[in-house]
């Protein structure tokens, strides 16, 4: 599915893994919208990019990057020295981090610690998989979505999930899952960029783009629209 920004300019194809809400998600009608959505089309408009998105897996974004299939990626996507092997990012636009997910009623777990030996649901290829691949003796479900891996918890099947807090905590206070709570203090700090091909000639103007948006409001407005209280 594409989808496309503003008209104008060198076309711009821009992978996201659309279930992902506040930074991407899928309307009523099928429109994608979201934090990153915004964000995208803004550095589009300034750098004068026309941004044509395309929805993939989570997990498929890197190697279509690599594969040259789409040209830039943006999907709250952390800037990892693993995926710097592979991809360029550019600079960093958003400071997040994973925050730990259990049940209302859980007073067991209260950090990363005690998720030892537990049952844990994350979203595939993520940097939530990769930390609780450290865990000793923890019981690891994989999903193709965070959606997915909450409700997991919510329906009981699980002890926790480990996961983007933003997101964890929009899913928890907007009421699209209920009976869950974070606990405990961020397991990482993470910066997400948005992702290009190495060496890609379009790497300047994404972050001339996005360094004109910070500096004439446009990215504070659009921070204020879905993170604003
Ligand atoms: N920030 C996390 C990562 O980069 C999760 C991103 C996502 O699921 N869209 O792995």
């Amino acid at each position: 599915q594409t989808q496309t920004g503003q008209a104008g300019g060198q076309s711009l194809t821009v992978a996201t893994e659309p279930a992902f809400p506040p930074f991407e998600s899928q309307g009523a009608g099928g429109e994608l919208e979201g934090f990153d959505i915004d964000l995208m089309n803004a550095i589009g408009e300034a750098a004068d990019l026309n941004i044509q998105f395309q929805s993939l897996p989570f997990d498929g974004i890197v190697p279509a990057l690599q594969a040259g299939q789409v040209d830039a990626a943006i999907s709250a996507m952390t800037i990892t020295p693993e995926r710097q092997q592979t991809v360029d990012f550019s600079r960093p636009y958003f400071k997040a981090g994973l925050a730990i997910a259990v049940r209302e009623n859980n007073t067991d777990i209260q950090g990363f610690d005690d998720l030892k030996n537990r049952r844990i649901a994350v979203q595939i290829g993520t940097t939530g998989a990769n930390q609780a691949k450290n865990l000793e003796g923890a019981t690891i479900s994989t999903f193709d979505s965070a959606p997915l891996a909450l409700q997991e918890l919510a329906n009981g099947n699980v002890d926790a999930v480990i996961n983007d807090a933003p997101v964890t905590l929009y899913a928890i206070e907007s009421g699209n899952l209920q009976g869950l709570k974070v606990v405990g203090q961020l397991v990482t700090e993470e910066y997400y960029g948005i992702a290009l091909p190495r060496n890609s000639p379009n790497l300047e103007r994404v972050n001339q783009g996005l360094t004109e948006i910070k500096n004439n409001g446009t990215y504070a407005e659009i921070y204020q629209k879905w993170f604003g209280v």
